[in-house]
C-alpha cells in the first residue's frame, strides 16, 4: 500500500505529530492488530458519507478504509553529504510515495530551533536543497553512463539523455523535478528515476494552539502558504501538540473540545485526507451485506481492478459492477428510488470507477 513520509528538520513537532497519528490509529477498532513497524502509522481516512451510507443500507458496522505514514528520522543541513544520518534518511525517503513536509510555525523561547530562529521558509527551503543535490548527485552518476550509450544511437538511452537533460539545469538551481512538464513517455523516464524532488509533497505548519482557529493571522502560516502558492502545493496548519491531546480522547469528548476550539475537523483528519488525495487515491464504498465499508483505490482504476481490491476472484470472474453513486443514494434516500430514478448502473470492464460509487460486484464463481 502506498504511504507518506513525515519529513523536516529536527525540533519542528514530527514525533509528536507522528505520535497523534500511531494515537489515532491505535484508536481503530477494527484494526486491532494493524502496526508491526514503529515507524508506520496506519490511521483509518475519515469520510461522513459512510454514516449517511449506513443510514440508508443499515448494516451491522461501519469500516473506514486506512492510510499509511512513515515517520522519517531527522533530517540536517548537509545531509546529501552525510551529515546527521544523511543517506539512511535519503534512503527511507525514496521508498515512501509522498512527503509530508512539516515546518514550525509556533514561537515557544523553551524549545530551541536548530537555526536558532524561526523561520518557515528557510526550513522548507533548506531541507529542499537537501533533497535536489541528492537527486542532482544521482542524475550526474546516471548522466556520464546514459551519455555513453547514447553516442551507439540507442534510441532509449537517447531519450533517456533528454530527460536528463531537462533534469539537471533543474536541480543544479536548486529546484524540484515535480515542478518540469513532462510528456508521457517521459514521465515514465522520470518514474524510473526513483527521484525524491519528484515525489509529490504537501506542507503542515505546526502553529500555536492559539492559532488554530485563525492560522491565518499567524505570519509564520501565512509565510509558508505563500510559499506553498508559488509551488503549486498544498498546506494543511496543524497543532501538533494539540493533535496529540485529542487523539486519546473519544468520538464525543474530541468533538466538544474541536467546537470549543471554534474548529469543525481536526487538523489530524485533514491531513489524512489531503496526503490520500495527494497520491491520486480515492474511495468506493460497498454496502448492504454484513458491513458499509470504504475501500481505497487509485484514480483511474477501471472496475475489474477495484473489484480485485475486494477478492481476486471478483476480478477474474468480473461480469459486472452494479454502481449508484453516493450523490444518489444521498438524494433518492434509498436503494429502491434509486433504481426507480433509473440512476442504477450496470457498469462493465472498461468503466473507470468514480469516488464516491457505491458497487455491488457480480462475478462468476
Ligand atoms: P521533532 O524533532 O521534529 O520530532 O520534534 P518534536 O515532535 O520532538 O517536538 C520538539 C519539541 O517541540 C517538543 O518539546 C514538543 O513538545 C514541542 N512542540 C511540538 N509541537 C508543538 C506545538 O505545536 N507548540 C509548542 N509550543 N510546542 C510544540
Amino acid at each position: 500500500s502506498l504511504t507518506a513520509g513525515i519529513v523536516g528538520l529536527p525540533n519542528v513537532g514530527k514525533s509528536t505529530l507522528f505520535n497523534a497519528i500511531t494515537k489515532a490509529g491505535a484508536e481503530m477498532a477494527n484494526y486491532p492488530f494493524a502496526t508491526i513497524d514503529p515507524n508506520v502509522g496506519m490511521v483509518e481516512v475519515p469520510d461522513k458519507r459512510l454514516q449517511r451510507i449506513d443510514e440508508l443500507i443499515p448494516a451491522k458496522k461501519i469500516v473506514h478504509t486506512t492510510f499509511e505514514f512513515t515517520d522519517i528520522a531527522g533530517i540536517v543541513k548537509g545531509a546529501s553529504q552525510g551529515e546527521g544520518l544523511g543517506n539512511k534518511f535519503l534512503e527511507n525517503i525514496r521508498q515512501v510515495d509522498a512527503i509530508v513536509h512539516v515546518v514550525r510555525a509556533f514561537a515557544d523561547d523553551n524549545i530551541t530551533h536548530v537555526n536558532g530562529k524561526i523561520d518557515p521558509v528557510d526550513d522548507i527551503e533548506t531541507i529542499n536543497l537537501e533533497l535536489s543535490i541528492a537527486d542532482l548527485d544521482s542524475v550526474n552518476k546516471r548522466y556520464a553512463r546514459v551519455e555513453k550509450v547514447a553516442r551507439t544511437k540507442d534510441k532509449s538511452a537517447q531519450s533517456e539523455l533528454a530527460v536528463l537533460q531537462k533534469i539537471k539545469p533543474v536541480l543544479e538551481a536548486g529546484g524540484a523535478v515535480r515542478d518540469i512538464e513532462f510528456n508521457e513517455a517521459e514521465k515514465k523516464i522520470v518514474h524510473d528515476l526513483f527521484l525524491l524532488t519528484s515525489k509529490p509533497v504537501l506542507y503542515v505548519a505546526n502553529i500555536a494552539e492559539e492559532d488554530m482557529a485563525h492560522p491565518e493571522n499567524s505570519p509564520y502560516y501565512q509565510q509558508v502558504q505563500d510559499y506553498a502558492k508559488q509551488a503549486h502545493a498544498e498546506v494543511i496548519a496543524i497543532s501538533a501538540k494539540t493533535e496529540e491531546e485529542i487523539a486519546e480522547l473519544d468520538d464525543s469528548d474530541r468533538q466538544d473540545f474541536l467546537e470549543a476550539e471554534g474548529v469543525e475537523e481536526s487538523g489530524l483528519d485533514r491531513l489524512i485526507r489531503a496526503s490520500y488525495h495527494l497520491l491520486g487515491l480515492a474511495t468506493f464504498f460497498t454496502a448492504g451485506g454484513p458491513e458499509t465499508r470504504a475501500w481505497t483505490f487509485h484514480q483511474g482504476m477501471k472496475a475489474p481492478q477495484v473489484a480485485g481490491i475486494i477478492h481476486s476472484d471478483f476480478e477474474r470472474g468480473f461480469i459486472r459492477a452494479e454502481t449508484i453513486s453516493f450523490a444518489d443514494l444521498d438524494k433518492y434516500g434509498s436503494v429502491q428510488a434509486v433504481r426507480e430514478a433509473g440512476r442504477l448502473r450496470l457498469e462493465g470492464k472498461e468503466y473507470q470507477v468514480q469516488d464516491g460509487d457505491i458497487i455491488e460486484f457480480r462475478f462468476n464463481v
